[in-house]
C-alpha cells in the first residue's frame, strides 16, 4: 500500500440494524434483525476490530514495538491485525500455520502490503501454541502476542462491546459464527440472563469435550448459550453448491452479502432452525454479521453474485 493512502480506524456508528423480513416468521411470530459488523470497515473485518482494539491498546500503553498473531493463508484475522497494526503505528509480525506456498494468497499479499513481517511455522508447531507462544514470546520480548483469533481475555473483553451497538435487552436470542469462539465469549459475557446465545460452528467439531464450549464455558454465569454443530458444510473453509446458491438467493432477497466460511453458514443455519421451530413464537433474533467478506475471493470467479 502507497504510504500516501490513509488508514482508518473502523467506524461503529457505521453497524445498522436491518431487519429481514420473511412472512413465514411473520406467521411463526418470529422476527430477525441483522447487526452489520461489516459495515464498519472493508478491511478490518467485523468482529476482528472488537477483538483485537484492546491488543492495540496495550501495545500502545506498554510502548511496545508491535504486536504479533497467528493465523492460516486465509486468515481473515492476520488481515485485520495488519491492517489495525499499521493504522496504529505498530510493526506486526505474522505468524503463519504451514509451508510458504509457492505464490502466496490474495490475503497473506495484502498483509504484506500492510507490512506485516510473515513468518511460516510447520503445522506441528502449532499443535503445541502454548510451547510456541512461549518461544515466541521469548524471542520477541517487545511485541505484544495475540493469541490465534484473539482469543484471549483481552479478546472476549473486546468481542463483549459489540452487544453494546444495540438495544440488546429486546432480543430474545443472539445468534453468531464460531471459529475460535472468542466472539461468542463475549456476546454470553454481555447477555442478559433471559436471553440465549447461539453459536454456530464453522468447524467441524464434536460437541463432547471441545475446547471451544470450555473456553466460552468461563464466561457464563447461566449456561445461557448453545453451540450447534451441524452447519459446516463439510468443515471449516468448504463449502458445497447449495451453500453457494444459499447465500445468492439471500443477497437477492435480502440485500444481505455474507461469506461462505462464516456467516452463510450462520444464515443458512439461522433459517433451518427457524423452519423446524427451534425458536419459540415471540422470538426476537438478533443474528451477528461478522463481516469477513473477503474471505469470498478465494471462491472460483462468478460463484456468487454479488
Ligand atoms: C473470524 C471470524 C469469525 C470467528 O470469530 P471467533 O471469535 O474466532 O469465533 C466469525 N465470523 C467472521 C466473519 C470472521 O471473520
Amino acid at each position: 500500500m502507497l504510504s500516501t493512502e490513509l488508514y482508518q480506524v473502523p467506524d461503529t456508528g457505521k453497524a445498522v440494524i436491518q431487519a429481514l423480513d420473511n412472512e413465514g416468521w411473520n406467521e411463526k411470530s418470529i422476527s430477525v434483525d441483522v447487526l452489520r459488523l461489516d459495515k464498519i470497515h472493508p478491511i478490518i473485518s467485523g468482529n476482528k476490530w472488537f477483538k483485537l482494539r484492546h491488543y492495540l491498546q496495550q501495545a500502545k500503553q506498554q510502548q511496545k514495538k508491535g504486536i504479533l498473531t497467528f493465523g492460516g493463508a486465509w486468515s481473515n484475522h492476520l488481515v485485520a491485525a495488519a491492517y489495525a497494526a499499521k493504522q496504529a503505528g505498530l510493526a506486526a509480525i505474522g505468524i503463519v500455520r504451514g509451508e510458504r506456498p509457492a505464490e502466496l494468497y490474495a490475503s497473506l499479499q495484502d498483509v504484506i502490503r500492510y507490512d506485516m513481517q510473515l513468518q511460516f511455522v510447520p503445522r506441528a508447531d502449532f499443535a503445541n501454541a502454548s510451547a510456541l507462544m512461549q518461544k515466541l514470546h521469548n524471542q520477541y520480548p517487545e511485541y505484544i502476542i495475540i493469541p490465534q483469533g484473539g482469543q484471549g481475555e483481552t479478546g472476549v473483553e473486546g468481542a463483549a462491546e459489540i452487544a453494546e451497538l444495540v438495544p440488546h435487552q429486546q432480543y430474545s436470542h443472539i445468534a453468531c459464527a464460531v471459529g475460535t469462539g472468542t466472539m461468542m465469549a463475549g456476546l454470553v459475557k454481555a447477555s442478559a440472563p433471559g436471553q440465549q446465545v447461539i453459536g454456530i460452528s464453522s468447524l467441524k467439531i464434536s460437541s463432547v469435550d471441545n475446547e471451544i464450549e470450555q473456553f466460552i464455558q468461563q464466561y457464563s454465569h447461566t449456561n445461557n448459550y448453545s453451540l450447534l454443530y451441524d452447519f459446516h458444510f463439510g468443515g471449516y473453509a468448504r463449502y458445497t453448491p447449495p451453500l453457494l446458491h444459499f447465500m445468492n438467493t439471500l443477497y437477492t432477497q435480502q440485500q444481505l452479502p455474507t461469506d461462505f466460511v462464516y456467516t452463510g453458514k450462520l444464515m443458512y443455519a439461522i433459517m433451518q432452525l427457524i423452519e423446524n421451530n427451534y425458536f419459540p413464537p415471540g422470538s426476537r433474533l438478533l443474528v451477528i454479521h461478522s463481516g469477513g467478506l473477503q474471505g469470498n475471493r478465494s471462491l472460483p470467479k462468478g460463484s456468487l453474485v454479488f
